[in-house]
């Protein structure tokens, strides 16, 4: 028996010398049955060679050393300057120190979870773009963007509340307020002291909002008062400010009002069965004779024109967000067929597995490069629906994708929404139909480059 074993010991010192003792003491480990050892016996040394091959071939995939995960391969983020790319890392190290560990949690519940509120605060990142003189700090868009591309990477959710909070409501203060709204209401929106929400879409009335609204507004002095309902407003439940949006009984033009959630005959019913963005509070708000004072009509929202100016913006975001969601569901699924063995091998080691992998990844980075571009267009004071609209079509479209494949590369555990990619997987179903349906987006680009409308 120890002839034997001088004899392997013998032949893989000279293959791998002295420094491969390790291998050779696993082996010695490995070949201890003496069926084996019968069957090793008789091997030469150039058949012992290919043994020890096959064997490091076998270690080698077990405990393979996997790269870095990086789904911003094209560095986007390397567009920032230094003192921007700070803000974005304290914005990456909230969410994943205080939402990725109760995400899914609050998912499942469908509730708001309003424990991360004072640290979102002291993050400082609403109104970024806005000027000083109301409290914002003049940053780019294209921060802006990047940021909720990192919120929306860790939860979706978190990211359509703040979305809704400091774009849909924020933005319409600030495009169509007065200069004294703007003062009044801003600063107090921007450290988050009060939370907006924003109330267009009603129950009978969605994509054709812009022909078809039924909820009206009456002035009579400087009083309105206003009836109607709205359908899926998030955050209403629990903001301060809800942005109304309404018909005059007088010169038929849209208008938009700063309501209290408080105000009387106010009332907001949840939302409860979403199978997306669970932790949203979405409502639908009932309005039985409101009344608002002419002090907080928005003055410069004259007709829906005015209304749409606010979506072209927030509609640039949703593409962000479409971004962030496929690149958490990519980068999750990653890990995930690294770490996943079938027939003794990670599953991203398959070429099939690797071939939807890049499938994703050129998608994604597509993606990111395409929202990269409209915040610098947008940075230059360009940006023009049919570019916001493109990237929300397209964006929303690729994100659908990925989150589906990486679904069916986490086989039958991509339905848990405890492996995450479930919960991308539902949320990018909203982002498809909210701030424009993709069929909605495409008409305004088609309109724009055909010169016809065909929303009719
Ligand atoms: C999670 C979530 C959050 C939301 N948050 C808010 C919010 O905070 N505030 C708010 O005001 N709204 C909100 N919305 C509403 C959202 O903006 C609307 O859902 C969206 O505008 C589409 O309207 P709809 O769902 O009524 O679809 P519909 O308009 O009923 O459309 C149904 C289908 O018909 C298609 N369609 C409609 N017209 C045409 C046409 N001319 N040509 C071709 N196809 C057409 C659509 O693309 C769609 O596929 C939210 C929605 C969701 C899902």
């Amino acid at each position: 028996m120890s002839n034997i074993w001088d004899n392997i010991a013998e032949n893989l010192k000279k293959a791998f010398g002295e420094a491969e003792k390790r291998r050779q003491s696993d082996l010695i480990k490995l070949a201890s049955l003496p069926h084996l050892l019968s069957f090793i016996k008789d091997m030469g040394t150039d058949d012992l060679l290919l043994l020890l091959d096959q064997a490091r071939k076998i270690k080698k995939r077990k405990n393979p050393k996997f790269p870095p995960i990086n789904g911003d391969m094209y560095d986007t983020k390397s567009l920032l300057p230094p003192e921007e790319l700070a803000i974005l890392e304290r914005v990456r190290t909230f969410m994943l120190n205080e939402v990725e560990p109760i995400a899914t949690e609050f998912w499942l519940k469908g509730e708001f979870p309003f424990q991360i509120l004072p640290k979102f605060k002291e993050l400082g990142i609403c109104g970024l773009t806005y000027e000083k003189q109301y409290g914002g700090q003049q940053r780019s868009n294209l921060l802006e963007g990047l940021i909720g591309e990192e919120i929306a990477r860790v939860d979706v959710s978190t990211c359509t509340f703040f979305g809704v909070h400091s774009g849909l409501a924020m933005n319409s203060i600030n495009y169509c307020g007065s200069d004294e709204q703007k003062r009044e209401f801003i600063p107090k929106m921007i450290k988050m002291e009060k939370i907006g929400a924003f109330a267009l879409t009603e129950p009978d009335v969605g994509s054709a909002i812009s022909m078809g609204m039924t909820t009206t507004c009456t002035r009579d002095g400087d009083t309105w008062t206003i009836n109607g309902q709205k359908k899926w407003i998030g955050n209403a439940t629990f903001a301060d400010y809800i942005i109304v949006w309404a018909k005059d009984t007088d010169s038929h033009q849209v208008k938009g009002f700063i309501v209290d959630r408080e105000t009387a005959g106010l009332t907001t019913e949840k939302i409860e069965d979403k199978m997306s963005l669970r932790i949203v509070q979405n409502a639908i708000i009932t309005l039985k004779d409101v009344k608002v004072k002419e002090e907080r009509r928005l003055q410069k929202a004259d007709t829906f024109k005015d209304t749409a100016r606010v979506l072209k913006t927030t509609r640039a975001g949703v593409a962000w967000q479409a971004v962030g969601c496929a690149r958490g569901a990519y980068e999750h699924t990653l890990d995930y067929t690294m770490k996943r063995q079938q027939f003794g091998r990670p599953v991203a080691g398959f070429q099939i597995t690797q071939d939807l992998l890049a499938q994703m990844l050129s998608q994604l980075t597509a993606m990111q490069c395409m929202v990269a571009r409209l915040s610098q267009i947008d940075d230059l004071g360009k940006m023009v629906d049919e570019q916001a609209s493109l990237a929300k079509v397209f964006c929303t479209v690729g994100c659908r994708a990925i989150t589906s494949m990486s679904r069916e590369l986490m086989g039958a555990n991509g339905i848990l929404v405890s492996n995450k990619v479930a919960r991308f997987l539902g949320d990018a179903e909203a982002l498809y139909s909210y701030e424009g349906t993709k069929q909605i987006n495409s008409l305004v680009v088609g309109r724009a480059i055909t010169g016809m409308s065909a929303f009719t």
